[in-house]
C-alpha cells in the first residue's frame, strides 16, 4: 500500500501520454508552447509501462491515461492492452477532447480500457471554438456518441468561464442529463500558461445557475474523488462539481501523476517532479521503486488556489497540458 507522507492513501495513477495537442484551449493551452519535449525524450510505451507496473505492484488501482491530447499518441490502444492485460481488473480510465474517438474508441475498448472522461465547454459551435482555438464541436458530439454506442461508462468534463460558456451551464447539464451521463463541473485552475484574460466562476456560482432550475441537494464527496457530488429534483440526475479552490479539496487525495518525459509529479499545483527516466531505461525497477516513495514522502499538503486573495499567494506555474490535469 502506498501512504503518503501526510498518510493519505495513493491508489490512482494519471499517465500524460503526449504533452501536444490538436486543441488550443484558453484555460490550458492558448498557444503553441515556445518549444514542445523533444521527441527523443518521450518515453516509449515499453519504458511507461515498466514504471506502471511498479506502481500497479505496490498499490495502484486506478489509472488515468491523459495528455495534452491522449489520442493523438500512436497505438495507445497497444499501451492500454498492456496494462489491461497485466492487471485485467484495474480500473482503466482515460481523459481526452473527444475529437478523435470516432477513429479511436473501437479499439481503446478491445484494448480493455474501460471509462472515458470527455470534455465538452459549450454547445454552441462557435463558443465551443472561441474555446478551443478551432471548430471543434461536431467531432466531439460525435465521439462522445461513438463512446456511448461501444458500451464505455462516460463522464464529461466542463469548465464554465465568465462571459464565455457560464450562460450554457444548464443547457449543458440537460444534454448530459438526456444521454444519461454524468457531467462535472470543473472551476477553472489559474496557471501562467492560460490565456491571462478568462476568468473561472466559482463552485458557489456554477450551483447559482444550477439552482436557477433546479432544486439540488449536496450528496458529498465520493471516497477521494475530487468530484463533489450533487442531486437534482424530482429524477435523482446526479452531477458533480470539481471545487480545488476549496479549503477541504486535498484532504483525501490520492493522486500521483506521470509526464510523457518521465516526470512524477505529487501534487498538480507545484512544479516540484522527480524523474524515473534514467531508471525505467537501465531497467532498475528498485531505483523507481525509491524515486516512487521519495515523491509521495514529499507530497505537498494541499494546493494554494484560492478564492481568497490573501490565500492565493501566486498562480500555479505547472502546465496543465503536462500533467493531464
Ligand atoms: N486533452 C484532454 C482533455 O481536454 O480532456 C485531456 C487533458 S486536459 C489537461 C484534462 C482536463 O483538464 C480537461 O477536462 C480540461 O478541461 C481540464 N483543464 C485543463 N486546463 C484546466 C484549467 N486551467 N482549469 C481547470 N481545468 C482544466
Ligand atoms: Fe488540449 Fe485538453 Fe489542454 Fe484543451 S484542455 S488544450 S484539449 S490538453
Amino acid at each position: 500500500m502506498l501512504i503518503d507522507g501526510c498518510g493519505r492513501r495513493v491508489n490512482y495513477l494519471r499517465v500524460s501520454v503526449t504533452e501536444r495537442c490538436n486543441f488550443r484551449c484558453q484555460y490550458c493551452m492558448p498557444e503553441k508552447p515556445f518549444s514542445w519535449v523533444p521527441q527523443e525524450n518521450l518515453l516509449s510505451f515499453e519504458e511507461l509501462f515498466l514504471f506502471v507496473k511498479v506502481a500497479i505492484d505496490e498499490g495502484v488501482n486506478k489509472i488515468r491515461l491523459t495528455g495534452g491530447e491522449p489520442l493523438i499518441r500512436e497505438n495507445l490502444d497497444k499501451f492500454v492492452a498492456m496494462i489491461h492485460d497485466y492487471k485485467p481488473d484495474i480500473d482503466l480510465a482515460l481523459t481526452t477532447n473527444g475529437f478523435l474517438l470516432l477513429e479511436t474508441a473501437h479499439k481503446l475498448k478491445i484494448a480493455g480500457l474501460k471509462r472515458l472522461n470527455i470534455s465538452l465547454d459549450s454547445l454552441k459551435p462557435d463558443i465551443a471554438a472561441k474555446i478551443a482555438g478551432r471548430d471543434v464541436l461536431s467531432k466531439i458530439l460525435d465521439g462522445i456518441d461513438k463512446a456511448l454506442d461501444e458500451g464505455f461508462i462516460v463522464k464529461l468534463n466542463m469548465v464554465p468561464l465568465k462571459d464565455i460558456n457560464e450562460d450554457e451551464i444548464l443547457d449543458v447539464l440537460e444534454y448530459a442529463r438526456a444521454k444519461n451521463i454524468k457531467i462535472r463541473f470543473i472551476e477553472y485552475m489559474e496557471n501562467t500558461h492560460a490565456n491571462n484574460t478568462i476568468i473561472g466562476m466559482h463552485g458557489k456560482e456554477i450551483l447559482t445557475k444550477i439552482k436557477e432550475r433546479y432544486t439540488i441537494h449536496a450528496l458529498g464527496r465520493e471516497g477521494a474523488s475530487p468530484s463533489f457530488n450533487y442531486r437534482i429534483g424530482e429524477n435523482g440526475y446526479e452531477f458533480g462539481l470539481i471545487d480545488p479552490h476549496k479549503h477541504d479539496f486535498c484532504e483525501n487525495c490520492n493522486r500521483i501523476r506521470l509526464t510523457a518525459e518521465g516526470h512524477l509529479i505529487p501534487c498538480l499545483y507545484f512544479d516540484e517532479a522527480m524523474s524515473i527516466a534514467k531508471a525505467v531505461k537501465e531497467k532498475d525497477l528498485g531505483k523507481a521503486s525509491n524515486i516512487l516513495a521519495q515523491v509521495l514522502k514529499n507530497k505537498p499538503k494541499e494546493n494554494r488556489w484560492s478564492f481568497e486573495e490573501e490565500l492565493s499567494r501566486e498562480q500555479s506555474k505547472r502546465a496543465f497540458y503536462q500533467t493531464g490535469g
